[in-house]
């Protein structure tokens, strides 16, 4: 299938214009008209090589929504004609113990990566979705709601479900009082998420442009943080904390914002290795922990939430040839909040 997109052809050139086949349907496959894809922070590390070496050309994008087009001769979960949504992996082993809990995206194997990634034929490239059509085993994509508004959408497929987990997992509710560090395209699903779900919300940014925005979206308090003494006042007050920034930062004086038994979720994934002191770590027995996006039964429950509770991203919808400028307008963290390719004009 003739595809047209935007690649990166290597580590330290921008993004261009890109055409390549996709494969023809297999029986379980379902073929996609691309409407949307988000821009995460995770298409530029990998096209910059800061989370080590990558496979050029990549053609990015793990957030995509659009239409379905075509479908194999044994698919039963998508209609042509339905929306549907992709996210960060395309395929895992499916047996293992992570994958037959529905957490592929902790797959024993390794989940296959929506793009920069080999599917699981070890030849085959998976290009991601800065392009107009996509190809997917119907079991790795989900329903999209009728309801909302699709550009706003696509950003749920990473950055939304990558907070919602989080969230989810740490029990997050009335009560409970959440900061969320980073106020980007990860960050601003956090908040309203946590807002939503009914917690005490915090954002901490050193943008202190953001804090109107960041009530709107259901933010409580606004802390703008440009040194570790803009914390003190904060310390053992929080339940949980989502850290969602892009770049080193000193990780231990948000940890020491935790109340007893609170604990500091990494999901931010700079490239170079956090410091922590143990001491800050056995006072208050506090936990340091990570999480990775979702497996797709949450996916598809995080957008019926999303559904019900009219829940979308904020974004600024452009086209293909804004990506390499909104690539320099996000790593300066100057994103409302995040970017999403209009890709039916490619
Ligand atoms: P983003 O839109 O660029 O947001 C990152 C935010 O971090 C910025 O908006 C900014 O917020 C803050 N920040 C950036 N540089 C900073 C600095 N020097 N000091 C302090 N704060 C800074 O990025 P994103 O798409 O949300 O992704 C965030 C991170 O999560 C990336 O590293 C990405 O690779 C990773 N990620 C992880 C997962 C996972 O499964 N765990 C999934 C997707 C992405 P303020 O302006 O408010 O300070
Ligand atoms: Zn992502
Ligand atoms: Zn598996």
């Amino acid at each position: 299938m003739k595809t047209k997109g935007y690649a990166a052809l290597s580590a330290k050139t921008e993004l261009v214009p890109f055409e390549f086949d996709r494969r023809s349907l297999r029986p379980r496959d379902v073929a996609l008209d691309i409407y949307y894809a988000g821009i995460c922070h995770s298409d530029i590390h990998q096209a910059r090589e800061e989370w080590g070496p990558s496979t050029f050309p990549m053609v990015p994008g793990h957030e995509i929504v659009g239409k379905v087009i075509e479908i194999g001769s044994q698919v039963s979960k998508f209609k042509v004609g339905e929306l549907i949504g992709v996210g960060v992996f395309v395929d895992s082993c499916r047996n293992c113990s992570s994958c037959l809990a529905g957490l592929e995206q902790y797959c024993l194997e390794g989940m296959t990566g929506t793009y920069n990634a080999l599917e699981r034929d070890g030849k085959t490239v998976a290009y991601g979705g800065y392009c107009d059509k996509f190809v997917i085993d119907e079991d790795y994509a989900v329903h999209v709601p009728q309801n909302l508004e699709l550009a706003g959408v696509a950003p749920l497929m990473c950055a939304g479900i990558t907070l919602y987990s989080p969230l989810k997992n740490w029990n997050t509710g009335p009560g409970k009082k959440v900061g969320v560090m980073g106020l980007g395209g990860l960050g601003h699903m956090g908040v309203k998420f946590a807002h939503a779900l009914g917690a005490e919300t915090t954002v901490f940014s050193h943008s202190p442009a953001k804090e109107s925005d960041a009530k709107k979206m259901g933010a409580d308090h606004f802390v703008v943080v440009k040194d570790s003494k803009d914390l003190k006042s904060l310390s053992k007050s929080f339940d949980l904390i989502l850290n969602t920034v892009s770049a080193d930062i000193d990780l231990d004086a948000y940890l020491q914002c935790l109340k007893l038994d609170g604990t500091l979720v990494v999901i931010g994934l700079p490239g170079k290795p956090y410091s922590i002191n143990a001491g800050t770590l056995l006072d208050q027995r506090r936990s340091l922990a990570g999480s990775m996006i979702g497996g797709i039964a949450q996916l598809q429950e995080m957008l019926n939430f999303c559904e019900t509770h009219n829940i979308v991203s904020d974004v600024e919808v452009i086209k293909p040839d804004y990506i390499n400028k909104a690539y320099e307008r996000t790593v300066a963290s100057d994103v409302k909040y995040r970017f999403v390719i209009d890709t039916k004009s490619f």
